[in-house]
């Protein structure tokens, strides 16, 4: 029985970092597959400056550079607030013994406290951490954190196919220093050269923001 792996996010815009996280974690635990999950209203933080379409549009170009990565638009054809919470429900509800796994960068899952109703969260899912550059998983974790992260941390991924939720596992990937915010503010400036961004995110996601002038990006960027 194959795991369903979701990583959700803004992807505002997709960036390396975000697809080269779930490649990895897709080969490490030999998943199938991973779904990408552009979130529609974001509960916890400011509202994304592209339009759904445009994320979505983005999405699914830089996914196509990665075989095995997917994009699962369930939350902007649900609208609303993209409670993770009801997403993994909705999937629980659709597969009751599946293995779900929900992949958080260690900055979302230091976040997780603020989240609706996570405490659900980690029953309903095992929850997948990456390391992320700048930020220190471990060292002053969230009160919150500290007991769930001491009685379900495993460190054998063979237990996460093996029952549906409940446990907490460090994927260790190759870390990568880019954030869609960088990205923003690199295209912002407008001076910024292409060459610049090109290892930052897939060429095909770099044209179609430039073709739609989105986040301040010049027009005649070439
Ligand atoms: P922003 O800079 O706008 O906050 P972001 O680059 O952090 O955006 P999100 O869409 O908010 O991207 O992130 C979605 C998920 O991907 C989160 O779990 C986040 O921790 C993770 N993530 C994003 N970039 C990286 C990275 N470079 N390394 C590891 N995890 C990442």
């Amino acid at each position: 029985m194959d795991a369903i792996a979701l990583l959700g996010g803004t992807f505002d815009p997709v960036h390396y970092g975000h697809l080269r996280f779930a490649d990895e974690v897709r080969h490490a635990l030999g998943l199938t597959e991973v779904r990408l999950v552009p979130a529609a209203d974001p509960p916890h933080r400011a509202g994304p400056s592209a339009s759904a379409v445009d994320r979505l549009a983005m999405l699914r170009l830089g996914a196509a550079e990665f075989p095995g990565l997917v994009v699962d638009d369930r939350e902007l054809r649900r609208g609303g607030k993209s409670y993770s919470v009801l997403t993994l429900s909705e999937l629980r509800n659709e597969f009751p013994d599946t293995p779900l796994l929900l992949l958080l960068g260690a900055d979302a899952f230091r976040g997780l406290p603020g989240w609706h109703r996570w405490r659900e969260l980690l029953d309903l899912a095992h929850i997948v951490v990456v390391e992320r550059p700048g930020v220190n998983l471990e060292a002053g974790l969230p009160a919150p954190l500290v007991e769930p992260w001491r009685d379900r941390l495993v460190t054998d991924p063979g237990l996460l196919l093996g029952r549906p939720a409940g446990s907490i596992f460090v994927q260790p990937i190759a870390p990568q220093a880019i954030s869609a915010t960088t990205i923003r503010a690199m295209l912002a400036k407008g001076s910024v050269s292409a060459a610049k961004l090109h290892g930052l995110l897939p060429p095909a996601v770099l044209a179609y923001i430039e073709l739609h002038h989105l986040y301040g990006s010049g027009s005649d960027a070439s």
